[in-house]
């Protein structure tokens, strides 16, 4: 399985090409990293899935207990930059 390059984030959602300038990404999104393990039907394998904001309020809109969310002032590091 081919790793996406991290200066080529894709929306896994729509498929968009996340906005970026000089190596760095213009806009925010969602990483979902999870490692499987044992008690799973995928032992061993790593996900990893992208999603930008839009694509993010669709998937959020169709749980049926909504995300928690809490006020955060911390400034945030940009995780890809
Ligand atoms: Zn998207």
């Amino acid at each position: 399985m081919k790793k996406p390059r991290e200066d080529h984030l894709i929306c896994n959602g729509c498929g968009r090409t996340l906005r970026q300038e000089n190596g760095i990404c213009r806009e925010d999104f969602v990483r979902i990293v999870k490692k499987w393990g044992y008690f799973s039907n995928k032992d061993m394998q790593k996900h990893t899935v992208i999603l930008c904001e839009e694509c993010y309020d669709v998937w959020t809109r169709h749980l049926m207990v909504p995300p928690t969310v809490e006020e955060d002032t911390e400034p945030l590091i940009a995780e890809n930059a």
